[in-house]
């Protein structure tokens, strides 16, 4: 008696998906560009407030490696990068043959922290090398502190490059997130808050910029009758097809971002007055979170020397998949030797942190057995 598997976010269509994807093979726009590719990016552009151009790219980790190729990021130098992220903010950075420079969170926002950041711009100037970019993420969904960062990274000059892969639908001081970087990225891999079953998109602030991405996302091809290239290019344009998910998905965008809200409702509902257990949060009314995932965090020494681990093992039991909070960059073998900046908040966060089921396809059911397993 094997009870179904509660995954902690999986794809949720909302019925117009496989209308896009017909018309896409009726009219044979079987390839990496086509009408659903040109009116994904306008769905986009539009839900983001028309003060954008966006690029639809095969993943978010492209559009993240794109990014960095537009901002100017090259072999040798540094890129400044949030430590507590999915290795996907920080491999771009590799590709490029520059290396990564990991800040910590600050505890409000789980998200790279002003102070340690200033700190960080700080010692590598007094070491001849100012950072080329700044990578910030909203991680979870959560805005991180838009005005503090753009604030310093102004003040140094150096751009930011906006992660905004969990955080589609979030808004901060009622601006979309996505939209505050010098370059921002999307992603629509299968566990995101919409899909195309992979895609992603980099959001520019000019028609220039967008157009430049998408040239050097199909190859870098000169205007000349044969081949030519006088720059290196990539293949990371996304297929019609995949883009014709993404319509039918932009369709319910608002209904996710509602129904992931009435997720983390329900576990704030769920666990209020349970000591030593906090379920993260909006800090003031400035920050608006899709809460893409759920999560809390757990003070085993206010309650009962249960640990998160206890948690996650009592979920599992149940074929309830939740899974700790993302493991700091820093801390990964393959990132270890990159100098970091900060204290141990993110290091804290995931030792203590546990994420949720958050899909916004989960039923009552779903919620009875997980509300079982808190309790
Ligand atoms: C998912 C994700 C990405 C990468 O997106 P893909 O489309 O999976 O390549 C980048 N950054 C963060 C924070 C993500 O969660």
């Amino acid at each position: 008696m094997n009870k179904p598997k509660i995954w902690l976010s999986s794809p949720h269509m909302g019925g117009n998906e496989q209308k896009f994807v017909n018309e896409a093979f009726d009219a044979n726009w079987v390839a990496p560009l086509g009408p659903n590719v040109t009116g994904f990016e306008t769905d986009l552009e539009k839900y983001l407030n028309n003060n954008v151009f966006v690029g639809a790219l095969s993943s978010g980790t492209a559009a993240i490696h794109l990014g960095l190729v537009l901002l100017g990021v090259q072999p040798g130098d540094e890129v400044i990068c949030q430590s507590m992220t999915f290795s996907a903010s920080a491999n771009p950075i590799a590709y490029l043959g520059a290396t990564p420079i990991f800040v910590d969170s600050e505890s409000q926002t789980w998200n790279i922290c002003p102070n340690a950041l200033e700190e960080a711009i700080k010692d590598r100037m007094s070491k001849g090398k100012k950072p080329k970019a700044i990578i910030a993420v909203h991680l979870y969904g959560m805005p991180f502190q838009v005005d503090s960062i753009l604030e310093i990274a102004h003040r140094y000059d150096i751009p930011v490059l906006e992660d905004s892969a969990e955080a589609l639908g979030s808004t901060y001081k009622g601006k979309k997130c996505g939209t505050f970087g010098a370059v921002g990225v999307l992603s629509f891999n299968g566990n995101k808050i919409i899909t195309t079953s992979g895609g992603g998109a980099l959001v520019a602030k000019t028609k220039e910029l967008k157009e430049k991405a998408v040239f050097l996302a199909t190859q870098a091809r000169d205007a000349a009758p044969h081949y030519q290239h006088s720059e290196i290019g990539y293949n990371y344009r996304l297929s019609n097809i995949c883009a014709g998910i993404g319509r039918g998905q932009m369709e319910v965008l608002d209904e996710h971002v509602k129904l992931r809200r009435k997720m983390h409702d329900f576990y704030v509902h769920e666990l209020k007055g349970i000591v030593g257990v906090s379920v993260f949060e909006e800090p003031n009314s400035d920050f608006y979170s899709n809460h893409w995932l759920s999560a809390i965090v757990i003070d085993s020494e206010k309650c009962h020397g249960k640990t998160r681990e206890d948690l996650r093992l009592a979920f599992d039991a149940e074929n309830i998949e939740s899974r700790p909070l993302w493991k700091p960059m820093h801390l990964q073998p393959v990132f270890q030797k990159y100098p970091y900046f900060g204290g141990n908040i993110c290091e804290k966060l995931f030792e203590n942190g546990l994420c949720l089921p958050s899909g916004s396809n989960l039923t009552d059911e779903d919620r009875s057995r997980i509300s079982t397993v808190l309790k």
